[in-house]
């Protein structure tokens, strides 16, 4: 018989410790329900075994991130052992992790396979911004440019919106942006009922790590997804809702206003709701 093995040491309560206020903050962050692994989830991805489309494969526990990915974020630099944190093989340099809480959720998100989406992206677009911002965009999802880069919001409609957020008396490191989903739907069609089921949870613990004051919802889709509201975006717009306890704004998204120029003068009256509820001085336009 080998030695007897004991599972009360220190590291088992502190792992143990650490689980249960992760699950707490998850709880925290309006996170119902962890799916379960159908099997223990391997430590180097195996994307054989775990079918790429398959929901729920792996679970929303902090030992389960993934420890490698075969599709690196484009940006990761070498960074030390202490900036990595809790986010397994991310770090708090990389895009839209500047906190422990965000590289924590980058690392439960990890090399992820919950929907079919994850098929046929380039890169997982995860956020990008200020970790403390006190405003935050969220558009649908990430197109062809930001797929490519890793970084929502970076094509013609993120440069309208970028000038969007500098009117505003911003600048784009100041707020967060980020999506519905992660990761581009393919042909940019909406995405889909299961994409947005398994991605939203990681919205909203984003939102609960950034704590912003104000989210602004980008177009049609955005705002009728987190206020489970069909109404037209035409009527939702300019007037304030809520999303996990904090007040939302739905405003055009910039590329209807590429395509609908006339149509940012309202935009930029929603805008100027923002700003004042978050005291930024008017600035005229
Ligand atoms: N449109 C979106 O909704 N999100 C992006 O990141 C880019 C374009």
């Amino acid at each position: 018989m080998g030695p007897k093995r004991t599972l009360n040491t220190p590291e088992v309560t502190e792992i143990a410790a650490e689980a249960l206020a992760h699950v707490r903050w998850l709880a925290r962050a309006g996170v119902k329900e962890v799916p379960k692994a159908a099997k223990p989830v391997p430590l180097t991805p195996d994307r054989s075994s775990t079918e790429r489309g398959g929901r729920g494969s792996a679970p929303l526990t902090p030992t389960s991130a993934p420890a490698a990915t075969s599709t690196p974020a484009p940006h990761t630099p070498a960074v030390s052992p202490a900036e990595r944190g809790r986010g397994g093989s991310y770090a708090l340099t990389d895009k839209g992790c500047g906190s422990e809480a965000l590289l924590a959720v980058r690392g439960e998100v990890g090399d992820c396979t919950r929907c079919k989406l994850s098929r046929g992206r380039t890169n997982l677009v995860f956020g990008v911004g200020n970790p403390r911002a006190e405003l935050m965009f969220v558009g649908e999802g990430p197109g062809a440019d930001e797929d490519l880069q890793g970084e929502p919001f970076v094509g013609k409609a993120g440069q309208l919106l970028t000038r969007m957020i500098e009117a505003m008396g911003y600048r784009r490191a100041d707020v967060y942006i980020a999506n519905v989903v992660k990761c581009r739907p393919p042909g940019n069609r909406n995405p889909e009922p299961d994409e947005i089921e398994a991605c939203e949870p990681f919205l909203r613990a984003q939102i609960a790590a950034i704590g912003p004051k104000v989210i602004v919802a980008l177009g049609k889709f955005a705002a009728q997804t987190l206020l489970r509201d069909t109404t037209p975006i035409s009527r939702l717009r300019g007037r304030w809702s809520q999303y996990g306890g904090v007040k939302l704004m739905p405003t055009f998204h910039p590329a209807y206003l590429l395509r609908s120029p006339d149509e940012k003068k309202k935009a930029w009256e929603d805008l100027q709701l923002v700003m004042a509820e978050l005291g930024k001085p008017p600035l005229g336009r």
